[in-house]
């Protein structure tokens, strides 16, 4: 690891590797910090990515970090803890320094923050143990695979409805447990109805597995419904606790007045409010699929890219930058 990059990459998944990708292709010097906690570890397969269908999550990463590498990338594991300004490297005027967990401080001139995010799931014991497994929130994702099976959708947020739907689309099996009846109106239950969508209301007390396999709920009341798969949305919050110094912090995602997510702003080149710092995936748009958030990488990347070339420019103009390559 050197002590100064063109480019400092935060998170080396999907929208982290595309971004270096680009970069390191465009002769950037390009350092990618990693902490390998992708946001679909736990799913076995990564459903519609072109190309690479159902590929394991640490197999995509890993033919990417090859790729990267093809290109003079450098690949760190690490977790940066730290991000500030400083005052650049004498010939370009915007700079960085980032710290990571092991101490050590790196400088660049620009940063993209490919972080990604976490999923905040609903309080239920159990539930957490099958994420990504039993429990599921993505029709897209996980649908497929459970299709025709006996379905529950657990309904915690006031588009519980239309997830219900969704995974309707998928099997003929579904009951939504509606733990509030405040998040469903009349003409949602005849829609559920007209579908053929079980309902129970109440609480629902824990989600209850054998070995590996989930299978059911146990109600408030006491009873067990059986299933083979359990729907819920989480709420992806974005991993940005490290840009404090900067002044960036992550903004609530609003749908009315449910908070569904926090993310950071970006513009349209992932530019974020701080000059230099760039953001791309699902730290800025949370329910971009691994493929979106690969194509936010590289349009970041090529935006960064753009960027340089025009700091170079103004370097060589005023003289500083006589020695840019
Ligand atoms: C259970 C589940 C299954 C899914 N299945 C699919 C699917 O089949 N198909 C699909 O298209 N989408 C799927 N998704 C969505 C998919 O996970 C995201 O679209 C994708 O991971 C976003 O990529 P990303 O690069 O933005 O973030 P991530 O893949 O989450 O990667 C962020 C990376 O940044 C690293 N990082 C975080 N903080 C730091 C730090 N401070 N320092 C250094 N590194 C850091 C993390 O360790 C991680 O490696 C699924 C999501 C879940 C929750």
């Amino acid at each position: 690891m050197r002590d100064h990059y063109d480019v400092i990459v935060i998170g080396g998944s999907a929208a982290g590797l595309s971004a270096a990708l680009i970069l390191g292709r465009s002769r950037r010097s390009v350092l990618v910090v990693d902490s390998g906690e992708p946001r679909n570890a736990r799913a076995a397969g990564a459903h519609n990515y072109l190309g690479h269908e159902g590929i394991a999550p640490a197999e995509l990463s890993r033919i990417g970090r090859d790729e990267v590498a093809a290109y003079g990338v450098e690949v760190t594991a690490g977790r940066v803890v730290a991000a500030s300004a400083t005052s650049g490297d004498g010939i370009d005027p915007i700079g960085f320094a980032v710290t990571l967990d092991s101490g050590a401080v790196v400088s660049a001139r620009r940063v993209v923050v490919a972080s990604g995010a976490v999923d905040v799931l609903p309080e239920v014991p159990g539930l957490a143990e099958q994420w990504g497994r039993g429990v599921v929130h993505c029709p897209f994702c996980h649908g497929w695979e459970i299709r025709d099976q006996r379905i529950g959708v657990l309904v915690t947020t006031p588009n519980g409805a239309h997830h219900a739907m969704m995974f309707r689309a998928l099997s003929d099996r579904v009951t939504a447990f509606v733990t509030d009846t405040a998040l469903m109106d009349d003409t949602e239950l005849a829609g559920l109805a007209a579908r053929g969508i079980a309902v129970v209301t109440g609480p629902v007390a824990a989600v209850l597995s054998e070995g590996d396999r989930l299978t059911g709920v146990r109600l408030g009341s006491g009873s067990f419904v059986e299933l083979d798969a359990l729907a819920t949305a989480s709420r992806p919050e974005a991993r940005v606790d490290f840009l404090s110094r900067l002044g960036l912090a992550a903004t609530d995602q609003l749908m009315g007045d449910h908070r569904y997510a926090t993310a950071l702003t970006v513009d349209a080149s992932g530019q974020t409010a701080v000059r230099g710092v760039y953001a791309a995936g699902n730290v800025a748009a949370p329910m971009a699929t691994v493929i979106a958030s690969a194509a936010a990488g590289t349009q970041t990347g090529a935006a960064v890219h753009g960027d340089l070339v025009q700091a170079d420019l103004a370097a060589a103009l005023t003289g500083v930058g006589a020695g840019v390559a």
